[in-house]
């Protein structure tokens, strides 16, 4: 569920008319409705309500600090992946005792920062980051507190680039070799201190299955870790619920709720959830404006000012994003191809969609583009980034300002022209 919707022939976030936040804002614009990420977050917060939890929001989903911050004031926790995102969370006024730090390949600065803040645990990759950490909080003279993420080789049936839970994936360690690493950990690694188990198997995923079966695989692990006296307290089943984009139909978290609290009755450990795109996706659009329309013997085209390094997804994974005209009309429709200014083909945010038929100067609004939409945005072609507003209530903020000129070239230079080295 969401904010945003026609009121008459106009189209809203909240109680704003999206083509007010246009004018005094321009396009590109990310739209975000607090109203919708607090109902999220309160959606996951209902449905484990009656166990032990935490909500650790996956910061790489969506970044602006306003996001974060609305987060953090219902008491959410965060989920990071790299020493900026701490950074970020922090800003945001995140308590670190609610923060996980997951990624494959941490750096020393970045586990030293999040040591000396003192997050809740890592989530380990692999055998040598947990040496590499035991390494620093020794020179730290620190306890880490750890859990290994355990790649259980289930098939989360979702797009490959974002399934990260089979055997061939780069993430987490097997099963059978992560018990191994605990026992390692345990009796030779004196600065860490296992603590929980993790894992995390893809993104979009529609189904509850997927996460049954590896739940039932980490279920395991975790009594035989207990059995070896190794003190698990946390259970972190990572992200990676859907979103509605076009027909799926994903669990509600109530749904994937009553299946995980099924398959964790009796443990006693506190469960971790770290949900990105189901927190944000619908939670933001991106508006944007049609510079031209073109039409071909083949195809139809409508020329926008967002492109591919505004919105990322259609292009890198042929993710189809919903696309609705600020201002409706009711006259005729065309089929045609949605694509940005950018000097690729592959720039496009839609393909063969059928839509009113506008004209230049008209507005429309990419729908769920509030996950993996800015995060993933870049300044190819030299293009400033869009800027991004909060929208609540009657009101509205702009809490990313549009990238400058200036922006573009910030921290560039020139070689000095006397230094240049002779032939
Ligand atoms: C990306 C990621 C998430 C969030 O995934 P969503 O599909 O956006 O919910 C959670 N945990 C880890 C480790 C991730 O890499």
């Amino acid at each position: 569920m969401h904010f945003f919707g026609y009121r008459g022939s106009n189209f809203y976030a909240e109680g704003v008319p999206v083509q007010k936040i246009i004018k005094e804002c321009g396009t590109p614009v990310y739209i975000y409705s607090s109203k919708t990420l607090k109902r999220h977050y309160e959606a996951y917060g209902a449905a484990f309500a009656k166990v032990p939890h935490l909500i650790c929001y996956s910061i790489k989903a969506n970044s602006n600090i306003a996001v974060l911050k609305t987060f953090a004031n219902e008491g959410s926790g965060f989920d990071i992946v790299s020493g900026g995102e701490l950074f970020r969370a922090l800003k945001a006024g995140a308590e670190p005792k609610k923060i996980v730090f997951s990624g494959v390949g941490k750096r020393d600065d970045e586990i030293e920062f999040a040591l000396k803040k003192g997050i809740l645990m890592f989530n380990v990759e692999s055998p040598e980051e947990l040496a590499a950490i035991n390494r620093i909080a020794r020179r730290l003279r620190k306890k880490a507190a750890i859990a290994i993420r355990v790649n259980p080789d289930v098939d989360p049936k979702t797009h490959p680039y974002i399934s990260t839970g089979l055997k061939k994936n780069k993430f987490g360690i097997e099963t059978a070799q992560a018990l191994k690493e605990y026992i390692n950990a345990k009796n030779n690694l004196r600065n860490l201190t296992p603590i929980g188990v993790d894992c995390h198997i893809g993104s979009q995923i529609t189904k509850i299955e997927p996460f049954i079966d590896a739940l039932a695989k980490t279920r395991e692990l975790l009594k035989t870790l207990r059995s070896e006296g190794i003190d698990i307290q946390y259970l972190d089943m990572g992200g990676g619920l859907g979103i509605t984009y076009d027909t799926e139909a994903p669990p509600h978290p109530s749904k994937y709720g009553e299946a995980v609290i099924d398959g964790t009755r009796g443990l006693g450990v506190t469960l971790i959830f770290e949900p990105g795109r189901s927190m944000v996706g619908n939670a933001g659009i991106l508006a944007t404006k049609v510079l031209y329309t073109k039409k071909g013997s083949e195809k139809n085209f409508i020329i926008v000012d967002a492109a591919m390094n505004d919105l990322a997804r259609p292009s890198l994974y042929g993710s189809y994003h919903a696309i609705k005209a600020v201002k409706e009309s009711h006259g005729e429709e065309i089929t045609a191809d949605v694509v940005g200014p950018i000097c690729e083909s592959g720039d496009f945010l839609a393909k063969d969609r059928i839509l009113p038929s506008v004209k230049s100067g008209d507005c429309l609004a990419v729908m769920s583009a509030g996950a993996y939409g800015f995060s993933m945005s870049s300044n190819y072609n030299a293009r400033p980034r869009a800027a991004e507003v909060m929208v609540d209530g009657r009101e509205f903020h702009v809490v990313r300002e549009r990238e400058s000129l200036a922006d573009l070239i910030r921290g560039e230079r020139l070689v000095p022209e006397g230094r240049r080295r002779r032939k």
